[in-house]
């Protein structure tokens, strides 16, 4: 059937229309994962949604080996690695799994101890080795002294062609305070490498940004310590990841008593007197550990910590509520209900 001349170039016209809009890209992709236990939200722009779907999937997949490989007490690479430290002989280890532990030796020395993945017996004495939240009494005092006595850390591990040793038996890696930040770094990573410039990838809270939303900064908000809400929103700036440590989320509670699970490794105690510690830097690995450090560091150190680790950005809630920033985070923090009674602004760091 021939169309009167019109009608084909209106015909024509929607045609072009259409295949000019579906070759747009789309004003904002978005997609839920469930992984690591939580909620992983990605925002892309700037690609069409079928670019930014297949981005998606290769996260995805990556995201899951990282669940498997990387865990601390299921099987997998880890846990293999973590059972042949009994015999202090080398065990290969793939490039898939080695940066997390040059990267923590690092950052291990850099914290002076108090970010140590090496404490993994000791988190597992303390029952959060476990899906589901630990109940019943705390363990012993001597069982804790036991650990701790044989100092575990992340200098006895020693790291040469690809193999994996420790001098000290003590000695098994949890990731935990760790992994999800630098699964963050990989995610973006990927995202560039698949022409993705413009995105968010939200792990709860924890989260790295690309690029702008829009020609304005990603608005993101600070997990609030007590698990509801965010307690302040924040300009996250192209290349910036935000991590937050918290004490409110996981913890066994025993006649009346919480105890969370981000521990001392000087005593093998959990923290008590910090809520929650955020941390903004150019590395999510970093700002996990680093958010960790300064949870464990507590009121009194966490100035001389965020110095060593030469962070730009920290913020602390301690237990009555009262905020320690550095100024430069003041300057970019927006509390979400008003500001809190008391905010303690350190010198610069
Ligand atoms: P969140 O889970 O709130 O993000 P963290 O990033 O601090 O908090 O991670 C806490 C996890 O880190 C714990 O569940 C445990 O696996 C591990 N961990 C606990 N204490 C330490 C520590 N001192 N150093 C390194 N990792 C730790
Ligand atoms: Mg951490």
């Amino acid at each position: 059937m021939r169309l009167p001349y019109k009608q084909s170039l209106l015909v024509s016209a929607i045609t072009l229309f259409v295949a000019v809009a579906c070759s747009k890209p789309a004003a904002e992709y978005r997609q839920s994962l469930f992984i690591f236990g939580t909620v992983v939200d990605l925002k892309l722009r700037g690609v069409s949604d079928q670019q930014a779907k297949e981005a998606v999937q290769v996260v995805e997949r990556a995201f899951q080996r990282m669940h498997r490989d990387w865990h601390a007490w299921k099987p997998g690479e880890l846990s293999a690695l973590n059972r042949s430290f009994a015999s202090d002989k080398p065990h290969p280890v793939t490039p898939f799994l080695l940066p997390l532990i040059t990267q923590s030796q690092l950052l291990f020395e850099q914290s002076e101890g108090l970010f140590n993945p090496a404490i993994g017996k000791l988190i597992a004495l303390w029952g959060f080795h476990s899906d589901e939240l630990p109940s019943g009494p705390p363990p012993s005092p001597e069982a804790i002294a036991a650990l701790v006595d044989l100092a575990p850390g992340m200098d006895d591990l020693e790291v040469s062609n690809g193999q994996v040793r420790s001098h000290n038996p003590a000695v098994a890696l949890d990731f935990g305070g760790f992994a999800k930040g630098y699964a963050l770094d990989i995610a973006i990573d990927l995202l560039h490498k698949q022409g993705v410039e413009s995105a968010i990838v939200n792990a709860g809270g924890d989260l790295c940004v690309s690029g702008d939303h829009g020609g304005r900064p990603w608005r993101v908000g600070v997990r609030h310590p007590q698990g509801v809400g965010i307690l302040a929103a924040v300009d996250a700036l192209d290349g910036e990841c935000l991590l937050t440590s918290g004490n409110y989320e996981r913890y066994r509670k025993h006649d009346g008593v919480r105890y969370p699970h981000i521990i001392d490794p000087r005593d093998g105690l959990p923290v008590r007197h910090i809520a929650s510690a955020t941390v903004i830097d150019r590395e999510g690995g970093r700002a996990d550990a680093a958010a960790t450090a300064l949870t464990v560091a507590g009121p009194g150190d966490w100035y001389h910590v965020a110095r060593r680790m030469r962070l730009k950005y920290v913020m602390l809630v301690d237990e009555a509520g009262t905020v320690y920033m550095n100024p430069a985070m003041a300057r970019r923090v927006d509390f979400q209900d008003g500001a809190p009674e008391r905010i303690i602004i350190s010198d610069p760091l």
